[in-house]
């Protein structure tokens, strides 16, 4: 028999790994999955944690739950990965071979990597929303602070979910409102960014909501250290910011295993060929989802964008075809801008977020770059379309590849 081994059991893993079983003859074929952890998460979900609308027990169910029977589940840490001799090495100390390898490890926050973020004050008045301990402490810390000044800081880009910090900003601004203590709180966003976003037109629309919100944004800025005792942070170009709470997203980065596997580059992102998620090094081996270094967003939609092209190319791989290009880079994410509404931007590699109507050109339900009461609607949905369909891989009703239609430049 064959084996396709799929590493990380996460948005893409569990994605692919119901594909397969759908596509591939089983008498032919072993499919195996294997992940460090028994529980999924479900990550955007994180976000809502610290302003009290999802608890932890909303964002969480065992991974089983979502793989087909068909498929070989491994508990365990990967220990390394050895692409010239097609085996991965468990820290069980399995030792796994494989025809197929597909990796699906995906990036995590790395807060070590910054000066002073982990010394001392790290879940005291300093807190990440990226992980679920962030999330949970921070709503803690929320539940008696009185107001001060709040520092949202990006450290480095790529992130994964890159509109993440700006829901966290306007959530923010909605939750002290509803607190009665928005005019004690200082709010500041500190982003390496030249503005509130990547791409004009979207930087431009998010610029003018945080200052129509009150936050003050400092661009440009590269954080070089943080100083828990002075409670401040600093940047390399000497720029000094004060604050009561930091709220930070620290440097992201994919998964150790691929630094002890020598297959990344210095974040420990894969090197792939950006339109058909082949590795650019060995043949037999695909990347989905955050673990890869394609220049498009780090999120969950893109990764069941990825889908249906790895998917393809793989299957084309095995009948000796050439892999076609037909990733676009295509991104689709809901930002949740407080008081039950929310905006909606679609891009690819080429097209930056514009302005429209989505999935039906003219009617929506969705608006494209505008704030609207259905775009909340669609981002609270979105919990249970991931629970029910997305993680099985079934078909939404768009194509994987962006499309022009609906959209006005
Ligand atoms: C706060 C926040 C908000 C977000 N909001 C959105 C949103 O609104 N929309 C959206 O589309 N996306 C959002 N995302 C991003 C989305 O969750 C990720 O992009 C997506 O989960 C990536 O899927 P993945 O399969 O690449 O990685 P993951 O889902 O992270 O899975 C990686 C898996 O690999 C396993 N693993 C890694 N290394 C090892 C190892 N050495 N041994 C064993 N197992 C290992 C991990 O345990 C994990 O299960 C958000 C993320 C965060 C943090």
């Amino acid at each position: 028999m064959k084996t396709i081994l799929i590493l990380g059991a996460g948005t893409g893993g569990t994605m692919v790994a119901n594909k397969m079983a759908e596509h591939l003859d089983l008498q032919e074929w072993r499919i195996i999955i294997v992940d460090r952890d028994e529980k999924h998460y479900y990550q955007p979900g994180f976000l809502f944690i610290p302003f009290d609308i999802y608890s932890p027990i909303d964002v969480v169910k065992p991974k089983r739950n979502f793989l087909p029977p068909q498929v070989e589940i491994i508990f365990s840490d990967i220990e390394i990965i050895q692409p010239d001799d097609n085996r991965v090495q468990l820290t069980n100390n399995q030792v796994l071979n494989y025809d197929y390898l597909v990796i699906a490890t995906g990036s995590r926050i790395y807060p070590e990597e910054t000066e002073g973020l982990k010394d001392g004050a790290w879940h005291k008045n300093i807190f990440d929303f990226y992980t679920i301990e962030g999330a949970s402490a921070l709503n803690r810390f929320l539940k008696f602070w009185k107001g001060g000044r709040m520092v949202v800081n990006i450290t480095e880009m790529p992130i994964k979910c890159p509109v993440a910090p700006l829901e966290f900003l306007f959530l923010a601004d909605w939750f002290f409102h509803q607190r009665s203590i928005r005019d004690k709180v200082e709010i500041v966003f500190a982003t390496p960014l030249p503005g509130a976003f990547t791409k004009p037109r979207a930087s431009s629309v998010l610029g003018d909501m945080l200052e129509g919100k009150g936050i003050l944004l400092e661009a440009d800025y590269n954080i070089m250290e943080v100083d828990p005792t002075k409670q401040l942070i600093r940047s390399y170009d000497d720029r000094e910011i004060g604050y009561d709470l930091l709220v930070t997203i620290p440097t992201n980065m994919g998964d150790e295993v691929i630094e002890r596997s020598d297959m990344g580059d210095e974040l420990n992102f894969i090197p792939v060929d950006k339109y058909t998620l082949q590795s650019n090094k060995w043949e037999n081996v695909w990347v989905i989802g955050d673990a890869g270094n394609t220049p498009t967003s780090k999120a969950g939609s893109v990764a069941h964008f990825m889908l249906d092209v790895l998917l393809e190319n793989m299957l084309r791989h095995m009948e000796g075809l050439e892999p076609l290009p037909k990733f676009d880079g295509h991104a689709n994410c809901f930002i949740e801008s407080g008081f039950e509404k929310g905006i909606l931007i679609d891009f690819n590699y080429d097209v930056e977020p514009l302005p429209g109507k989505f999935p039906l050109p003219g009617f929506g339900p969705f608006s494209l770059l505008k704030e609207s009461a259905v775009n909340h609607w669609g981002k609270m949905m979105f919990r249970w379309v991931y629970w029910n369909m997305l993680l099985k891989g079934e078909e939404m009703p768009f194509e994987s590849q962006m499309t022009m239609a609906g959209k006005w430049s």
